[in-house]
This record gives C-alpha cells, sequence and structure tokens, in this order.
C-alpha cells in the first residue's frame, strides 16, 4: 500500500499476533480502518500507540450464527436486538456478526432483507452480513428471487427440517441445494428429525413427563444423527456442499465424519453448549432447567468429548454461539406459559455471543485440546472463507479490516451476568471461572470495548455484501476435499 511509519492512524506494539497459521511477535500498523504494516518498531511515529505487551493480537471473532431480532411463530421475539446483540459481540472479542434474515411464509424474500436492514440500521455497532432462513421455497424464490439476491452478497441460507412453521420437504431442500451449487451458495441445515420430535413428545406428554430435562429426550440424539444422514444424502445427490449447523451428537458426528472421508463437501458448526454445558443442567430445580433448552439440547460426558476431537481434528470448521435469547423470568421469553410450563411449550434458545470465545480459549486452548491456531480458525478465518468474507474479515495480513481482539491469556473472569452486554437476564454460564477474555476489541480501527465497557455508540457497523462461499475451490477450508 506504500505506507509508512509516520502515516499510521494507530499502531498496536509489543503484542503477539495470532493467525490460522502463525505465532508471531510484532506491531500492527493501521490505516484508514485497514492493516497498512506488520512489522517492528512502528509504534515511534504512529498518531496513536497501543501497547499490548504480553497479549495476545487475534483477528476479531466472527459469529457466524445468530439470532438477533426475529420474532418467533408463537409470537415471542428476541431480547436482543442489534444494538445490544452487537454489544455483546464486542464485549466478547466479537467484531463480525452474522444473523438471520428469517422469512416467513408466503412473504418475498426481498421484502424480508428489506425489513432486516431496518432492524439493523442505526444500531449495529459492529459489522455485519446476513443469512436468509428460506422457509417458503416458491418456485419464485427459489427459480428468480434468490438466484438475484446470491449475487447482491446474500450466499448462504439456513433450512429447517424440523418446526411447524420452518421445516422443508426433503424435494424442497434438494431443488435449494441444487439451486445453491448452480449459482454458488451454501446451504446450512438444521438438521433434526421432525416426526421423532413430535413422537417422542407426545409419549412424554401422556405419561406426564412435562419438566424441562424431557426437551433432551424428546430432541433425541438418533433423531439428529437420522437427519444428519439425510441432510448429508440430500447433497450428495444434488452434488452440492452443504454445511450442518449446531451439532450436538456424537452419533451426528460420525455421519459427518463418514462423509468427509469419502471425500464429500460436507462442512460442520458446533456451538460452546454443546462443549461445556451437559443434560444435567436441564434437570435442576423447579424450572431452573428452562434455561437450557435449546434444539438440539447439550448432551452427555461422551458427546463433549467426541466434539472436542472433532473440533480438534477439523471435522468441525467453524464455531459459534447460535444466540438465541430469550428472557428466563419474563412473559415475553421462558415464562410465557408460566413457570409449570411443559418443556414443549418454553422457548427454544439461549444466549452466548459474549462468552463465545472465552469459554473456547479456557476450556479448549488453555486446556490443551485446541492449539491457538485453531482457535483463530474455527472462531474467525473458517467462517470468513466459508461464509465468502474473506480476507477482509477473519484475519490479520495487509489490506484486511483492522478487526482486532487485544486477548488476555491469563485474565481470569468467574462470568456472571452483569459483566455482560446483551438484554438478557441470566447467562447459561453464571459462575462459570474461565482464563482468556478480551481486553480490547478493535473494529476497522475503532476501539470499541475496552476493559469491558462498550464505547461506540449504536449505527458505526456496516452491512457486509458476501461473496461465494470458498467452499468447493481447491484447498479453501483445510480438511474437505472436494
Ligand atoms: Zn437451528
Amino acid at each position: 500500500l506504500g505506507v509508512g511509519t509516520t502515516d499510521l492512524d494507530l499502531a498496536i506494539v509489543n503484542g503477539t499476533v495470532v493467525t490460522a497459521t502463525d505465532v508471531v511477535s510484532c506491531d500492527l500498523g493501521i490505516k484508514d480502518g485497514r492493516v497498512a504494516l506488520i512489522g517492528t518498531g512502528l509504534g515511534s511515529s504512529a498518531a496513536n500507540t497501543i501497547d499490548a505487551t504480553g497479549k495476545l493480537l487475534l483477528p476479531g471473532g466472527i459469529d457466524a450464527h445468530c439470532h438477533l431480532d426475529q420474532e418467533s411463530p408463537s409470537g415471542l421475539r428476541h431480547a436482543d436486538d442489534f444494538y445490544s446483540g452487537s454489544r455483546a459481540a464486542a464485549g466478547g472479542g466479537t467484531t463480525t456478526i452474522i444473523p438471520f434474515a428469517n422469512q416467513k411464509k408466503h412473504t418475498p424474500l426481498r421484502a424480508i432483507i428489506h425489513d432486516y436492514h431496518e432492524r439493523a440500521r442505526g444500531k449495529a455497532i459492529i459489522d455485519y452480513a446476513f443469512h436468509l432462513i428460506i422457509s417458503d421455497p416458491s418456485e419464485q424464490s427459489v427459480g428468480q428471487e434468490l438466484p438475484a439476491l446470491i449475487r447482491e452478497g446474500y450466499t448462504s441460507f439456513k433450512v429447517f427440517m424440523t418446526y411447524d412453521a420452518l421445516r422443508l420437504t426433503d424435494g424442497q431442500i434438494l431443488n435449494l441445494l441444487a439451486m445453491a451449487r448452480r449459482e454458488g451458495a451454501l446451504v446450512m441445515v438444521h438438521a433434526e428429525n421432525h416426526d421423532c420430535i413430535v413422537w417422542l413428545t407426545e409419549q412424554l406428554m401422556a405419561a406426564g413427563h412435562t419438566a424441562p430435562r424431557y426437551h433432551t429426550d424428546a430432541h433425541s440424539a438418533v433423531g439428529e444423527r437420522e437427519a444428519t444422514h439425510r441432510a448429508i444424502a440430500l447433497a450428495e445427490i444434488a452434488a452440492a456442499p452443504v454445511l450442518i449447523v449446531h451439532v450436538s451428537a456424537k452419533e451426528a458426528m460420525r455421519e459427518i465424519q463418514y462423509a468427509q472421508s469419502r471425500g464429500l463437501p460436507v462442512l460442520a458448526e458446533t456451538c460452546p453448549q454443546y462443549l461445556v454445558l451437559d443434560s444435567t443442567q436441564l434437570d435442576c430445580a423447579g424450572f431452573e432447567g428452562a434455561k437450557y433448552i435449546c434444539s438440539p439440547p447439550p448432551r452427555d460426558a461422551a458427546d463433549q468429548e467426541a466434539l472436542w476431537r472433532g473440533l480438534a481434528s477439523g471435522v468441525f470448521q467453524v464455531f459459534s454461539s447460535d444466540h438465541a435469547p430469550y428472557r428466563y423470568a419474563d412473559s415475553g421469553g421462558k415464562m410465557k406459559h408460566g413457570p409449570n410450563a411443559p418443556f414443549s411449550h418454553i422457548a427454544n434458545g439461549i444466549p452466548g455471543l459474549e462468552t463465545r470465545l472465552p469459554l473456547l480459549f479456557s476450556y479448549g486452548v488453555r486446556r490443551g485440546r485446541i492449539d491457538i491456531n485453531q482457535f483463530v480458525a474455527v472462531t474467525a478465518t473458517n467462517p470468513a472463507k466459508i461464509y465468502g468474507l474473506y480476507p477482509q474479515k477473519g484475519t490479520l495480513a495487509i489490506g484486511s479490516d483492522a478487526d482486532v481482539a487485544i486477548w488476555d491469556p491469563d485474565k481470569e473472569v468467574r462470568i456472571t451476568h452483569s459483566l455482560l452486554h446483551d438484554n438478557m437476564d441470566y447467562t447459561p454460564y453464571e459462575g462459570t471461572t474461565v482464563r482468556g477474555w478480551p481486553v480490547m476489541t478493535i473494529s476497522r480501527g475503532d476501539v470499541v470495548c475496552t476493559d469491558g465497557e462498550v464505547v461506540k455508540a449504536a449505527g458505526r457497523g456496516r452491512f457486509l455484501p458476501c461473496k461465494q462461499p470458498m467452499v468447493g475451490t481447491a484447498g479453501a477450508i483445510p480438511g474437505v476435499r472436494n
């Protein structure tokens, strides 16, 4: 770029820069919101300097699966909008979010996109892209609207195999997969067998098993395994890449491993709740278990161990929060149907935007389950590549956006909800002590959060149109052959 040190707006000095491949002690020079120089001695003449002695300089996190300001079919609305959600993200070292624009049936996708842009505008404090949720794949949507929208930067969409208001038939999913392959987009699948959930729920209700803990039984690992197998089979038939989101069960992971071992472009995501929480949490006294109800549910120790191995060995490329915030003691949240509601009537979803990176660092990197490069890969670099934001986002390289999490690897934090920046009334990780926490979050060269305080106002975040996913191109994602 021909930038000299005297032109820098900001130099972050004496830190250790970490990417998905390297760990290097050097300075970062920032100019016009982008990384302009990587070297040593950059602090001498920059306009501003931040001393990062003893700290890691990580690419800001990308949370590629979070739900903000969506209404559910039963009329609930998420507790977090684009303001509180993006504050929480920034508080936790995340600088890019990819929430969902959720299609209501019989609504044209363009109207949905417009609507969600309105929800984000003037609110987001960090940059954002959108995935579309396709609930109504009419000929018009699939044939015309989606191909046009893909070219405008909406290159990934999620489909559901369960939930009455959202689920698609296998035939509809095949049509979408074929279109995605043709147009260069990526289908993400929520894989659970709908009829199994309905049938098991009826059996449990008839037996009087209505407490929150029975949510885990209704959303069985076998049902998740079957749907994962089926989603992969559909993608194989359509010769399309596919990404299985929020994998919770070891059986489902094995289906993904089997597909990858056959060379299929099958990608997968897991989330903190499946590594750190387990089904015993749903069994706490009274209604407290509702705080942990999400789908698929946290499972048990054997699943956790399998998922950790899968994260370390590359079965999973993406680590996201699946932040789906419903307040606990709130008639618009978990208690909509009162504190004795059967599990089937409790809002599905838990928060996690702000705790995602600290939990993975503490339980993964500090405990030796993954290394720091894998941490960066699954929290930033891979999602940037997979969702078409690389190398603008997801790494620290010359020309990339200066999105940096300045990370104190030794800072010990006892997680409690009052520390967090979301609009929730609880965190599922209350009382958990982690070691490693972001002390500063920088977005396009702007300090947005420092020492736990968000210092930027609503509305500075920009929309990011996504390019074609780097899936199906040679060497795009390690571990996936095409
Ligand atoms: Zn889902």
